[in-house]
């Protein structure tokens, strides 16, 4: 094994199995709780070839998703899952010796992206959970060679907004490749866009990636994408699978893309119920309870007070959910909760409730 790869702690997944092996409703992996589109799941099952190796390069895919956001098909490439073109951007442009810049409490891919090509982690402070561009810009040097940024953030949700986006491309040397990781954006509103697609069309180190496992329900599929200059896309198809997006994929992708009325339907249930969740939480504020406000499908609850994040967690479970609590990422006292049905955030709302009265 190389050295650099014995560092690597495998990626731990959310978990759906309470501790007794019993099966949860996972609300710790930021699905979308609506499933996905009718057109998406009819083009799932339409009768395909499956003896047939798929479109290497997803050339409708890449047609239907240039044509929703404006963007050259030229610019764009699919992968297996963002994650995919997340570790491709990290290869394509570091190695040993080379330091790879991410913000504290950030996406749990970053490092493991920097460290399996064999370049240095680099994790900078946070500003009360959300990325800090001053800290970001000071802590690069002529080693960096990527930054990572996801805008909204997980497992915060977390956000910087247009102006400090531009803010930290505009600081950066124009040889670091600044990647803008946009799983959540769609839940944003329209005028919260962060500007990622302007900057990828128009600077030549910008890379933008976006997934179809979070609003738009194929998380199961493994579909992502990426934008940016022309130069960039090359360097992630030399390196990238050859069939790395399954046929069945880039179909129910292409529906994806063109239901817009399931996406806003996603993203109107979503800020509802992220909206009483979060009043529901704040209203435990003197049981020392905290959600960081979220802009995207989850909300990051910090337990301050007598109540342990994992006494929660284990409680949550006896109702039968799933949820994230991230000790190994520096969070031992939150739990990452995904916005649910309504249903499902009121038996996680009781159970808060009822632990917080116990408390008393
Ligand atoms: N970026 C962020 C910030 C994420 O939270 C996730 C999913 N957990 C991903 C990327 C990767 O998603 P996928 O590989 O399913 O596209």
């Amino acid at each position: 094994m190389k050295p650099w790869i014995a560092g690597i702690h495998a990626y731990v997944p959310g978990k759906s199995t309470g501790a007794d092996g019993r099966r949860l409703t996972k609300l710790s992996a930021n699905e979308n709780p609506l499933g996905c589109s009718a057109a998406a799941l009819a083009a799932l099952a339409r009768d395909h070839a499956p003896a047939e190796y798929p479109d290497p390069d997803a050339i409708a895919l890449r047609g239907a998703l240039g044509r929703e956001h404006g963007i050259d098909p030229a610019r764009i490439v699919c992968g297996t899952g963002s994650d995919e073109l997340l570790n491709l951007a990290a290869q394509g442009f570091a190695g040993p010796g080379d330091e790879v810049l991410f913000s504290r409490y950030s996406f749990a891919v970053y490092d493991i992206a920097a460290r399996r090509c064999g370049a240095t982690p680099v994790e900078v402070g946070d500003a009360d959970f959300g990325a800090d561009v001053d800290e970001m810009l000071a802590a690069v040097t002529d080693r960096t060679r990527v930054v990572f940024l996801a805008n909204p953030n997980n497992p915060t949700g977390t956000y910087l907004p247009r102006s400090e986006i531009g803010r930290l491309h505009a600081g950066l040397p124009t040889d670091v490749l600044f990647v803008l990781d946009q799983a959540y954006a769609e839940y944003l509103e329209p005028e919260e866009a962060d500007g990622g697609f302007a900057l990828a069309a128009n600077a030549a180190n910008v890379l933008v990636t976006r997934t179809f496992s979070k609003i738009y329900g194929l998380a199961g599929e493994r579909i992502g994408w990426a934008t940016g200059a022309p130069e960039l896309i090359d360097v992630l198809n030399r390196i990238r699978g050859p069939f790395n997006v399954t046929a069945g994929g880039q179909r129910a992708a292409i529906a994806a893309v063109n239901d817009h009325g399931f996406v806003t339907r996603s993203r109107e249930a979503n800020r509802e119920e992220r909206k009483r969740f979060t009043q529901v939480i704040e209203a435990l504020g003197n049981h020392g309870l905290r959600a960081v406000p979220s802009k995207a499908n989850f909300v990051l609850v910090l337990f301050e007070g007598a109540l342990q994040a994992e006494t929660a967690l284990k409680a949550i479970a006896e109702a039968g959910y799933a949820v994230r609590h991230l000790p190994g990422q520096g969070l031992p006292q939150a739990l990452r909760i995904t916005i649910g049905t309504a249903s499902q955030m009121d038996d996680i709302a009781g159970v808060l409730q009822r632990l917080c009265g116990n408390a008393a």
